[in-house]
């Protein structure tokens, strides 16, 4: 059996084919960076984009860069190149506004789609995780308590709980595809053949799988689907999100954000709503144009690989994490969250501990960043593009030895943002 030592580490990262992109990031000096799941890296031509967006396209073109420098066709021409990442089709995709404004759009749409059927009248319950992102419960919450027409969220506590779950009654079944906090994915294809089983509507939530592990939405069949550009898409902070109607649903796709940018002649000024039949009827209003044009520096580097290769550095990268903390940490209380089965397994791996938020905080001091998630769970994610096999036995040593000197603060403060 190979010893896994530094050296076997650095023998990886001489045989990955990844290797090279890491230097189109822009990467501190003596940080292991790890949270590329929470904000991805900076793409180095960001900075000369950024450039060129403040100084020519704002400053020397101002109001002619709508039409020169193609700001009013960012959402679609960003959507179209981010489409391929994710199984979807050209004028399908639109980049706008926020993932939790993009869900309450679709959710809308979904849930008037259903209204339309002749068993409406009892199919009124929305199905999602109880361990789903916050935001995307909150919002499936302020939607149906607005519209008081008597939907009903049902929480279920595990995958295994969702076949038996969704039945007749259920009018959407809205997921995210892999888990925010446990780094568990779903398997899409089978949970919305059950949804389509019953009659019922699939929104997937993508924040966690766009960039980082295969989706194919079309081959899956899924019915919508949301997703963030500043996490592994690596768009920048608060970088604008995505959002995907299929062609088959675009018709009956309406939400009440009826903004002049969904309408079928923006410019045309009149004075009552008409949806254009295209994507854009995703749209809302004007978009923040100086952080959506960074969103093509990132997905310029995908464009240089696959997804493939993306996803089999990603599992060797969370496999070879697992395994260090598992034989290197075994001493401490750390019990792995994440599931081991890659078909189950995200890009990101979670362990709790008694003094996660503490240990957390020493190893950011100490230059490895990942992140803390209530209840308990360090987490740490891996972005093909830019970590390193020798970054994640450099991260786990460490971690142990934080773990065994003991040298972190039980009582630390927790910061606003954790
Ligand atoms: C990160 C994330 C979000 C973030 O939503 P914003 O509107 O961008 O704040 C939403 N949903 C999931 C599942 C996420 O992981």
């Amino acid at each position: 059996m190979t010893t896994i030592d530094r050296q076997y580490c650095l023998t990886l990262d001489k045989t990955d084919a990844l290797a090279d992109l890491r230097s189109e990031f822009k990467l501190p000096a003596g940080m292991i960076y790890l949270d590329g799941n929470s904000l991805g890296a900076q793409p180095k031509v960001a900075f000369q984009r950024a450039q060129q967006v403040i100084e020519e396209e704002w400053g020397m073109d101002l109001i002619k860069s709508w039409n020169k420098a193609g700001w009013f066709d960012l959402p679609s021409r960003l959507g179209n190149l981010l489409a391929p990442l994710i199984g979807a089709d050209q004028e399908e995709v639109v980049i706008t506004d926020s993932t939790s404004i993009n869900l309450f759009k679709a959710i809308a749409a979904a849930l008037q789609i259903q209204s339309q059927k002749a068993d409406a009248s009892t199919r009124k319950v929305i199905i999602t995780e109880r361990s789903n992102f916050p935001t995307d419960i909150y919002m499936a919450e302020g939607l149906t308590k607005w519209l008081d027409r008597g939907y009903r969220l049902h929480l279920v506590d595990s995958p295994e709980e969702l076949s038996s779950a969704i039945n007749q009654d259920t009018a959407l079944v809205m997921l995210t595809h892999v888990n925010y906090r446990s780094g568990y994915l779903h398997d899409m294809t089978k949970v919305t053949a059950i949804a389509h089983a019953q009659g019922a509507l699939c929104l997937w939530d993508l924040a966690h799988s766009a960039g980082a592990v295969e989706v194919n939405l079309h081959q899956a069949n899924a019915d919508f689907a949301v997703g963030c550009c500043y996490k592994y898409l690596n768009g920048g902070p608060g970088a604008p999100a995505f959002i995907w109607v299929p062609k088959r649903h675009q018709a009956d796709f309406h939400h009440p954000l009826t903004g002049w940018w969904g309408h079928a002649a923006p410019f045309a000024m009149q004075a009552s709503f008409n949806v254009t039949p295209d994507i854009r009827r995703a749209l809302c209003g004007t978009q923040p144009i100086v952080s959506l044009a960074m969103i093509e520096s990132g997905l310029q580097i995908f464009a240089q690989t696959s997804m493939s290769a993306v996803r089999q550095k990603s599992l060797g990268l969370t496999d070879l994490f697992i395994q260090l903390v598992e034989t290197r940490c075994a001493q401490h209380q750390l019990a792995l969250v994440t599931p081991r089965g890659h078909a189950q397994r995200g890009s990101h791996v979670s362990f709790t501990h008694a003094h996660a938020y503490a240990v957390i905080q020493a190893l950011i001091e100490r230059g490895v960043v990942g992140d803390y998630r209530e209840p308990g769970i360090m987490r740490f994610g891996f972005t093909p593009l830019y970590t390193s096999y020798t970054e994640v036995w450099d991260a786990v040593e460490i971690l142990r030895d934080t773990l065994d000197t003991q040298s972190y603060d039980a009582n630390i403060q927790r910061n606003a943002v954790t």
